[in-house]
């Protein structure tokens, strides 16, 4: 019997691990191909070429040319990541050599051109994906967040019914929203701008352009998939994502368990396991002594490795630390985000510089060494898609203390204590505020 042709999917996203990493966006879109190419399906990556993509990719050639792309010549750069993943970069300069954050300016505002590079990629990406670029087509096209919004819309409007389309909300939060005037670059059909199409209160959404024309849409917990469905946690979309429900599903994210391993991990100075732990103790003792915090094997170590924003709930944690630090307890944070929050905590540290440090920034070896040496990690989210730091902390054998939202309520087992009694309960769950 003839061997079956393996499915062949395009996935289209903005981020991907390790090539370029802002939050949990690049850990699944860098995990999720490698899981399913070893169940037999055959997945390339779709990326903007920003700097990091480019020079991170190994074995690369160029796919095609375009000879237009908003005005400018574009390429489109085929090659593997140090993973193992196909990728399929789009190298056009004028819009994706930038440094830094690849969606705010140095001031922290969105960059002026979001709306024309991310639909101009997604055009590109609905082209690959029905071969009108390059030799290959796609059985589907699986888009990531608004930054891939348009890609549905894209393979409507070309006619295509072949190529099946999924659209992942990551975060429904960030909704890729444009003023009208954008219109004119799309390149669309005038009448998808309507309520039930990308028009959302006259302005443009990429993200509701997807859920309006997407075959799928899937969602990273069963918990967030209901609560996008409900008027609080559907902002703005909660209607329109009921009346989709039949074609909504809920998959937990997961992490990838070779990035994520105690036990090889070459970020951490001492290896441990679930059945020898000794490492993690010895881990503790280091960093306690490289973040200048009073060494003490007993003080329970905190830490917070997150964006800082009040979706994160940091601000309530902010308001906690003359407590925590009363109690005897330690705190070792790492991220960035609102101004106010950084500020809040950087007091915080200052008033007490041997029980809290605060590293403002992004660092993924520190990321790392904080999962190897703390005792607990605080994810107080007001409300959490999935959350990937609670499952790397648990992999970590670090208890995760979270609020009961979205996927942390489907990926902690609280500590009732029923579940002590039986020997499941795996972190602490609170109602957030
Ligand atoms: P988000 O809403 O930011 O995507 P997730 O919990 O889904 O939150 O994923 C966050 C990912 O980003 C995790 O892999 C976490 O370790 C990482 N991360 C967050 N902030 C930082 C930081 N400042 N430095 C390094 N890694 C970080």
């Amino acid at each position: 019997m003839a061997k079956e042709k393996p499915l062949s999917v395009l996935f289209v996203a903005s981020e991907c691990f390790p090539l370029i990493k802002t939050g949990g966006l690049a850990d699944v879109v860098g995990a999720l191909p490698r899981a399913l190419d070893a169940i037999g399906t055959n997945v390339t990556v779709f990326l903007p070429g920003f700097p990091d993509v480019l020079s991170g990719l190994t074995g690369t050639r160029t796919l095609a040319k375009i000879a237009d792309l908003s005005g400018q010549p574009a390429k489109l750069i085929a090659g593997k990541t140090q993973t193992g993943l196909s990728v399929i970069a789009l190298d056009a300069p004028h819009f994706f050599n930038i440094k830094g954050n690849p969606y705010l300016d140095a001031s922290g505002q969105d960059r002026a051109d979001n709306g024309q590079k991310f639909a101009a990629f997604s055009k590109i990406a609905a082209d690959l994906a029905m071969g009108k670029i390059g030799r290959k087509t796609y059985d589907v096209l699986h888009a990531h967040d608004w930054q891939a919004g348009l890609c549905a819309a894209y393979l409507k409007a070309a006619g295509d019914t072949r190529v099946k389309t999924v659209i992942t909300i990551h975060n429904l939060a960030f909704q890729g929203l444009f003023p009208k005037s954008l219109l004119g670059d799309l390149g669309l059909p005038a009448d998808y701008f309507s309520n039930d199409g990308l028009e959302y209160w006259g302005k443009v959404s990429f993200l509701k352009a997807a859920i309006a024309f997407s075959d799928h849409i899937t969602t990273v917990s069963p918990t967030y998939a209901l609560e996008i469905q409900s008027d609080e946690g559907g902002m703005g979309f909660g209607g329109m994502l009921r009346a989709k429900a039949g074609t909504l599903s809920g998959i937990l994210n997961g992490i990838d368990l070779d990035v994520w391993n105690p036990e090889t991990d070459p970020e951490i100075t001492h290896n441990f396991s679930a059945v020898n732990l000794a490492g993690k103790a010895n881990n503790k003792q280091k960093l306690q002594k490289d973040l200048s915090l009073r060494p003490d094997k007993d003080a329970l170590l905190f830490t917070v490795i997150s964006r800082l924003t009040t979706q994160k709930g940091l601000d309530l944690l902010a308001d906690m630390t003359d407590y925590i630090v009363s109690r005897g307890g330690q705190l070792a944070m790492l991220g960035s985000g609102d101004s106010a929050i950084e500020a809040a905590f950087l007091a915080a540290a200052k008033k007490h510089p041997t029980e809290i440090s605060v590293t403002i920034g992004y660092n993924e070896p520190l990321a790392h060494r904080l999962q190897a040496s703390a005792d607990a990690n605080f994810i107080p989210s007001r409300f959490e898609p999935c959350g990937l730091t609670q499952l790397c902390a648990m992999r970590y054998g670090t208890v995760p203390v979270v609020g009961r939202v979205g996927g942390l309520n489907d990926t902690v087992i609280d500590a009732s204590p029923m579940a002590q009694s039986s020997g499941v309960a795996t972190g602490v769950q609170f109602s957030p505020i």
